[in-house]
This record gives C-alpha cells, sequence and structure tokens, in this order.
C-alpha cells in the first residue's frame, strides 16, 4: 500500500451528508431509518463543510472508514471536478449528490435525483405514462436539470421548460436538445396547454416562501402535477391543481427514492420506500 492509498479500517461502515448548512437535513433520519430497519451496524453522519475545506474533507473521509456521502447545496457542482469518475447523467446535469468511496481510495461521483424523480411517480401514480403527452417543468436550477434529464431519459417525446431568468432554460435546452421547448416565463400559463406532467421545479412554495401562482385555465384535470418542495406536503401550487381536478405528487417520494442507490452501494442492501420511511421521515 502507498501512501496515496488510504486504508481502510475493518469496522463499522460510515455514511454521511456533506453540505453548509446541514442541520435541516433528513438524510441522516432516513438512512437511520434504513440502518435499523435492516440491522447493518453502520452510521449516517451530518457533517457541515465549508467550501475552502471540500477537498480536504474529501480526503480525508475514506481514511476515516467512510464508504461514500450525499453532497448537498453548495458542493453539489465542485465536487464533479474532485472526483475520479463521474457517470454520464451527472455529468449531463452538471452535478453529484451521491459519492462513492472505493477500496481504492477513488472516488465515483453519481447523481441520483432524476432516478428519485421518476421513481416517486412511478410508486405513487402507477397508471401515468411517459408518452401520455409534453411535460412541462418550472424552474431551471440543478434539480429542474435533473428532473428534465430523467423525463427524456424515460421517453417523454416533448418537454416544456420555463424559468424566470430565462437564460437558464435556453442554456439547459442548448444542453439536452431538440426536445426541449422554452417558454417565456410571463407566458407559463401557455405551457400547460395539453401538458400531460406538469412539475414545479423551482423553491417557490417551500415554507418562507412565496407561493407559485401560474394561471392553470390550460392545465388539463387529467395531468400529473408534482412539485419538488416537500415542506409542506401539499404545496399551494399541488392545492390549486387538486382543486382543478389533477391528480397531485408530493416532493418528499423523490427525496426518499434519491437515497436508495447510494444506501445500496455503501452498505449492500437494497432499502425499501415504504409508509414506515415516509413517517420516520416526517416524525
Ligand atoms: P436552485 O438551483 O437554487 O434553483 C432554484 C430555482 O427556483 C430556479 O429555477 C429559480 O429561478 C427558481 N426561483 C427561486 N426563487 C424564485 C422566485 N422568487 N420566483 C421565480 N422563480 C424562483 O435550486 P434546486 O437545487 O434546483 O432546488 C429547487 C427546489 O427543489 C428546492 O426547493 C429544493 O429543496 C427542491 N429539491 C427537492 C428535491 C427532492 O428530493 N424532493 C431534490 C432536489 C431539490 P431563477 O433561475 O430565476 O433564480
Amino acid at each position: 500500500m502507498t501512501d496515496d492509498q488510504p486504508s481502510r479500517p475493518a469496522h463499522v461502515p460510515l455514511a454521511g451528508v456533506i453540505g453548509m448548512p446541514i442541520a435541516h437535513s433528513r438524510s441522516p433520519r432516513l438512512h437511520g431509518h434504513w440502518l435499523q430497519r435492516c440491522g447493518i451496524a453502520g452510521h449516517y453522519i451530518p457533517m457541515p463543510v465549508m467550501p475552502e475545506h471540500l477537498t480536504e474533507a474529501l480526503r480525508a473521509l475514506p481514511r476515516l472508514g467512510f464508504v461514500g456521502v450525499n453532497v448537498t447545496i453548495p458542493h453539489k457542482e465542485a465536487v464533479l471536478t474532485l472526483a475520479d469518475s463521474v457517470t454520464d447523467r451527472a455529468a449531463l446535469i452538471g452535478a453529484a449528490n451521491t459519492l462513492i468511496f472505493r477500496p481504492d481510495g477513488k472516488i465515483h461521483a453519481d447523481n441520483t435525483d432524476g432516478y428519485g424523480f421518476i421513481a416517486n411517480l412511478r410508486q405513487n401514480a402507477p397508471d401515468w405514462q411517459t408518452d401520455a403527452g409534453p411535460a412541462a417543468v418550472i424552474g431551471a436550477g440543478g434539480a429542474a436539470r435533473a428532473v428534465v434529464a430523467s423525463l427524456l431519459d424515460s421517453g417523454v417525446k416533448e418537454v416544456r421548460i420555463t424559468n424566470r431568468t430565462r437564460i437558464r432554460s435556453e442554456q439547459i435546452k442548448a444542453e439536452f436538445g431538440a426536445r426541449l421547448v422554452v417558454y417565456d416565463w410571463a407566458q407559463a400559463g401557455n405551457m400547460l396547454d395539453g401538458a400531460a406532467t406538469v412539475v414545479n421545479a423551482t423553491s417557490l412554495g417551500m415554507e418562507g416562501k412565496q407561493p407559485l401562482r401560474l394561471p392553470l385555465d390550460a392545465l388539463s384535470p387529467d395531468a400529473l402535477v408534482t412539485d419538488l418542495v416537500y415542506t409542506p406536503l401539499m404545496t399551494p401550487f399541488l392545492a390549486d391543481a387538486q382543486a382543478r381536478g389533477c391528480r397531485v405528487v408530493d416532493g418528499l417520494g423523490m427525496l426518499l427514492h434519491q437515497a436508495a442507490p447510494g444506501f445500496e452501494r455503501w452498505f449492500g442492501r437494497r432499502p425499501e420506500v415504504d409508509d414506515d420511511l415516509r413517517r420516520a421521515v416526517l416524525e
């Protein structure tokens, strides 16, 4: 073994989440529930890491017995440049939320947000069809990029996108291609006409923030409407859509499902996303 290769102590596996701030993260409760349910003697630890300490932290964690970490704001983009390998989807999205520390010390970066988004819809709206019609995505931040990638990957033929800052949705179109159609923010209501799937991928509607209010006249009651915001579970946008007769799916399931691939890679067991987990995370 050379000095560059971390020796992994043979003790209980450690994983965690790095970000700043980190105190609000629900991931420790989520993974803690799975560890307990699966009877695995591991630990999942929230770790506040300042941007200037990111490189140092990623060097140290594998040496301390960590098998990987989740990554949240503000490190999701920066970790791509520090990882030794990056999945195609993380590269396309431009951000990673899951790191795997390999026994040889190499860091593998992935983005599971898009997987979590689709798995949530499949679990909570089992008859949802990707070929039912265009999808409309509101927002063009990091989470929207993951949603757009997963919708295209799942076979949705047309993905419409709108964002307050138009240049960001133009950028997504430039990177993701011809199946994207950009709408002006002032015309967001028009984007809903004929949409079979509608997604709020902005942070509007979060507790303490103003709600997302769009003219919903063009929204079909047959559309499936979902929100990435999960505090509160029933956002004003979802409540408005439900009042029009739409099926709605809240954003908590995305959070739960995006965590499963990391848990499986780190701890060797595919965990269940079920009502018990939802309750544990909401406690
Ligand atoms: P982000 O990169 O900071 O993007 C924020 C988005 O919200 C941008 O499109 C931004 O538009 C828009 N926005 C913010 N304030 C606005 C306002 N006052 N009016 C109009 N648009 C506004 O954040 P993100 O990482 O994409 O996350 C977006 C949301 O998804 C957050 O609430 C996050 O918690 C949630 N999320 C949930 C999950 C889950 O598992 N359920 C996973 C990831 C993220 P501009 O570009 O114009 O600023």
